[in-house]
Parts: structure tokens; C-alpha cells; sequence
């Protein structure tokens, strides 16, 4: 049975607590989901005014670190200062809430920061080898671990732009860190949902997740689904097997295990749907949870492409209305063979 077969559903994401209808009368045939022709980010860059360039270094914000660390010329990864941050990272802008006839806000302290995922301006996120993803994954880890130091930070958002239609403004492979503090909606949300999960159950929902409809590859320690009550068409996750709370609990053989299965959920999806513009989110826990929450907060990547915009339901419920069924994404990426894997 293919989506476009299904009666329409109403799924609960009871790990972000949020409902999703599955209406396939809105679907067209899964393989029809391929991504138009996308206006190029960027188009009038080329690599002598990239700024993200191997060569243009100084043509960016501060450096914070580079991978390998003392590398000169020969960098991989570099973590920069974002030129243009959404907070600040001046220690005098203090992070104090402040309530004035019951309106919140807190001083916009904060850390805005660049990943830089190749020297090169060609090369994307899933042309990489499984060991140069892993250096870009080890160096979220790293950043995370200079943030946690940060007494007033209580949450660190990693996310990736792909495409114009995604957000990014510039083509040359990057992602971003936000470290705030305070915890965003989602995240107590999902905090929220988990203890909820654990009281009534004594376990870990994301450790409870395999269900083998929805599952598309696995590696060793991680493994890609469609999730259950997926809210966007060929959304993904990659969680891993083994119970961890926090991203930068990630080692670096566990690293190189899901560089590989990233590049080759990203080549999955690249290769379905015409290279997409998409979005990649890791959802960790907050950082400074109480010891007891540990057994039970788990955290994992949402992948998202964007082939759709959003109405007015959507804004006013929070509720999406998806047109292809998880099932059907699961067994098409699953069956789907690679061009050089054949
Ligand atoms: P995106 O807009 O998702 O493509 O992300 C690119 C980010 O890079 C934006 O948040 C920009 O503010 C930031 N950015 C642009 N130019 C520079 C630069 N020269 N140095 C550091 N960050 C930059
Ligand atoms: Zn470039
Ligand atoms: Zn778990």
C-alpha cells in the first residue's frame, strides 16, 4: 500500500508532543516529490569572494578553533565567530530575566558560531568520507564542551542550512551553533514528554523506538527511521542505539559509525528528491538536566527536507498536515541502492 491508498491519519509525536495528519488526498505519488530547481544561495559568489574559502580566512569573524587543531593551510574543519550574530556574546549584555506586567526577557547573551565543513567550495556535507564527517561531528562535540563551561548557557542548538529555500545564504558547506540561556519551548517540551514517558513506563522512549516499518539503514551504533508521526515529507531521524543524553557524549569511533550513516542518509535523500534544500537539527538535552533525568533524556538528528511551505493551519495549530506516510518513506530510501554501491 503507497500513501496515495491510505486513509487519512491523525499521529501523535509523543516525543515532541505534537499531532501530525497524515492525509494522502493532499499526496501526490512519493516519487513525485523531487525538488524543483532551486535558486542557488549565493549565485553571484564564486570562491575568490567566499568568504568560507580556504585563502579567505581573513576574510571572516574571528576563529575559534580549526581541525586539526595547528593545522596552518591545511585545515579541515574551522569553527569561526558568526560576522552577523543573533546574540551577543559580550559578557557586559547579562543574561537577567526581567518581568514587567507579566512580559518576560532576558538579555540577549549568547553565542553565535560558524562550522565550516570543508576548505573546499564545492564539496557538500555527503561528498565528504565517513571520517571527515566525523571531524566536523567531533567538532559540534568539541564547541559544545567550551559552551558547557559557560555557567549562564542552558542550551546549545546545532543546525545546518542547505539551500536558499533552507535558510542559508551562503553554498559553501557550513553549519551553526546557538548556545542561549534559556531552554527553548521545544526542548522542555521534549523533556517534558520523556519524563512523562519514563514515569508511565519506567524506560527511555527513544531507546523504545525500533519498530522495523520505520526503520531505513542502521550502523553500528546509530540507525535512520521516518519517524512514526513524521511531520514533513521524508523527514529523518538518526538516533543512536545506545542510550546518551547529551551529543557531546560522542567518541570518536562512535563519530566515524555515524559520519558514515549521515553521509549516507544525506546521499539517500539527495538522490530521491533531486538534491533538496533541507535542514538538519540536532536535538540534545538540555545541558544542565538533574542527574535523575539522564536515564531517560536521549538525543538524535532530525533531517528535514523543504519541499513544502507552510499555511495558515499549520501556523495556527502547530499541527502539519504530511502527505506521505512514514511507512512508504522508510521502504523507499531503504530499497533505495546508491549508484557505487551496486
Ligand atoms: P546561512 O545563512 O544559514 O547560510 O549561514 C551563514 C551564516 O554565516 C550566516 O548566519 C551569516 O551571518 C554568517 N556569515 C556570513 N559571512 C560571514 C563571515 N565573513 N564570517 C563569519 N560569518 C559569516
Ligand atoms: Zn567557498
Ligand atoms: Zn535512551
Amino acid at each position: 500500500m503507497t500513501s496515495a491508498n491510505r486513509n487519512p491519519e491523525i499521529r501523535k509525536d509523543t516525543i515532541n508532543n505534537r499531532f501530525v495528519i497524515l492525509s494522502p488526498a493532499r499526496s501526490r505519488r512519493p516519487s513525485d516529490f523531487k525538488s524543483k530547481s532551486q535558486p542557488k544561495p549565493d549565485p553571484n559568489t564564486t570562491q575568490s569572494s567566499c568568504p568560507f574559502c580556504a585563502g579567505n580566512e581573513h576574510q571572516c569573524a574571528p576563529e575559534i578553533f580549526r581541525l586539526p587543531e595547528n593545522s596552518d593551510s591545511g585545515w579541515k574543519v574551522r569553527v569561526i565567530e558568526n560576522l552577523y550574530p543573533a546574540v551577543s556574546r559580550d559578557d557586559k549584555v547579562k543574561p537577567e530575566c526581567c518581568v514587567v506586567n507579566g512580559e518576560v526577557s532576558v538579555g540577549g547573551f549568547g553565542f553565535h558560531d560558524v562550522i565550516i565543513e570543508s576548505p573546499v567550495h564545492s564539496v557538500h556535507l555527503p561528498d565528504l568520507e565517513p571520517g571527515e564527517v566525523a571531524v566536523v561531528l567531533l567538532a559540534y562535540k568539541k564547541r559544545i564542551q567550551q559552551l558547557c563551561g559557560v555557567d549562564s548557557i542552558s542550551y546549545v542548538q546545532v543546525f545546518k542550512n542547505h539551500g536558499a529555500s533552507a535558510g542559508a545564504s551562503l553554498s559553501h558547506s557550513h553549519s551553526q551553533i546557538i548556545a542561549l540561556p534559556v531552554v527553548p519551548t521545544t526542548a522542555s517540551n521534549r523533556l517534558d514528554s520523556m519524563t512523562e514517558y519514563h514515569n508511565q513506563t519506567g524506560d527511555c522512549i527513544l531507546c523504545n523506538i525500533r519498530n522495523d516499518k520505520f526503520v531505513i539503514d542502521e550502523s553500528t551504533h546509530f540507525i535512520s527511521i521516518a519517524p512514526f508521526a513524521s511531520t514533513f515529507p521524508f523527514e529523518t531521524w538518526i538516533v543512536p542505539r545506545y542510550h546518551s543524553s547529551h551529543y557531546h557524549e560522542l567518541d570518536e569511533d562512535k563519530a566515524v559509525d555515524l559520519g558514515g550513516l549521515l553521509k549516507l542518509t544525506l546521499q539517500k535523500l539527495s538522490i530521491q528528491l533531486n538534491d533538496p534544500p533541507y535542514n538538519l537539527m540536532i536535538h540534545t538535552s538540555p545541558l544542565r538536566i538533574d542527574s535523575s533525568q539522564l536515564p531517560y533524556t536521549h538525543w538524535y538528528i532530525q533531517i528535514v527536507p523543504q519541499l513544502s511551505t507552510i499555511g495558515g493551519f499549520e501556523m495556527g495549530t502547530g499541527c502539519y498536515i504530511n502527505p506521505v506516510f512514514p511507512e512508504d518513506t522508510a521502504t523507499i530510501l531503504k530499497e533505495l541502492q546508491l549508484p557505487n554501491k551496486k
